[in-house]
Order: structure tokens, then C-alpha cells, then sequence
């Protein structure tokens, strides 16, 4: 049982969003992440494996900025537990957060890695932000991209995406 929290605020996030981690330790997990749009609307991604406090480190020797961000506390399910496997994932300036397993994953990643994706981890959530990021292609909104994204994911989930 892992752990999402996102926030979008009027201040610097990054401290909120491992507070927020760091209350969801209970649930247990294996590795944690966190991903901020820095103020040049860059995507900065921290990801560790192990405990909070290892990424808590991280962040206090290259500080992530931004007002806004998604963190996770993962468990893993598909692909051992490692940092490149931690979330978020990302895809171009799309980050991604995921509770749960995608079912269908490898035919999604099948079609995906023929439209010329790259996948850098052995899990299941990468299909979400690459599938996202194809789809956002020719959407007319990111609420059209995500009803798309929706219809072909197959499983049980939740998710956040930045
Ligand atoms: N299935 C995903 C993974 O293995 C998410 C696991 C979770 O819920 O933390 O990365």
C-alpha cells in the first residue's frame, strides 16, 4: 500500500509534498519520489529507494523548486524495487504517479514502444505517461487526453499526473 500526494500552492511545495510522504510512511513502501515544475516550467524529478528520509537528503543537496508537484511512496508490484523503477515516471514534461497495477501494460507498451517510446523502467505506471504523452498529440485538452488515457487502461488504480 503506497502513497500519492499533490499539491498546488501560492509557495514553495517541496517541503508540504515530503511532509505529506513522510505521514504515509505507515502504509510501507520501498522507494519514494517526488517530481516539482520549476519556475522556468521545467520538470525536476528526485526519485530514491528506501526511506523518506534518504529522498528528504536528496532534496536537501539539490533542492527541488516550484509551486507546484506530485510525491509517491511506492510499492512494487511490477519491476524490483530500484530507483529508475521508483515514480514518478515521466514522458517529455509529463510526470506521473500511480496506486495499483495497469493490467493490459504490456500491450500498451507493445504499441507504444512501435510509435517509437523509450522505456526506462520494468513497471507498469511508465505506460500511463508515455500513453498520455502520445495522446496529448492530437487532444483537443488535457481533459480529452486523459478520457482517451482513461478508456485504454485496463486494472484497478488510481493516479496523479503533473
Ligand atoms: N504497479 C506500480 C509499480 O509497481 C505501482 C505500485 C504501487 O501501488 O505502489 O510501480
Amino acid at each position: 500500500m503506497c502513497g500519492i500526494v499533490g499539491v498546488v500552492a501560492q509557495r514553495e511545495v517541496s517541503e508540504i509534498l515530503l511532509e505529506g510522504l513522510r505521514r504515509l510512511e505507515y502504509r510501507g513502501y520501498d522507494s519514494a519520489g517526488i517530481a516539482m515544475l520549476n519556475h522556468d516550467g521545467k520538470l525536476q524529478r528526485t526519485r530514491r529507494q528506501g526511506k523518506v528520509s534518504e529522498l528528504s537528503d536528496a532534496c536537501r543537496e539539490t533542492p527541488p523548486v516550484g509551486r507546484s508537484g506530485i510525491a509517491h511512496t511506492r510499492w512494487a508490484t511490477h519491476g524490483e524495487p530500484s530507483e529508475l523503477n521508483a515514480h514518478p515516471h515521466v514522458s517529455g514534461g509529463i510526470a506521473v504517479v500511480h496506486n495499483g497495477i495497469i493490467e493490459n501494460h504490456e500491450s500498451l507498451r507493445e504499441n507504444l514502444t512501435k510509435e517509437g517510446y523509450v522505456f526506462e523502467s520494468a513497471t507498469d505506471t511508465e505506460v500511463i505517461a508515455h500513453l498520455l504523452h502520445h495522446e496529448l498529440k492530437t487532444a483537443s485538452s488535457l481533459r480529452d487526453a486523459m478520457g482517451r488515457l482513461l478508456d485504454q487502461l485496463e486494472g484497478a488504480y488510481a493516479r496523479c499526473g503533473h
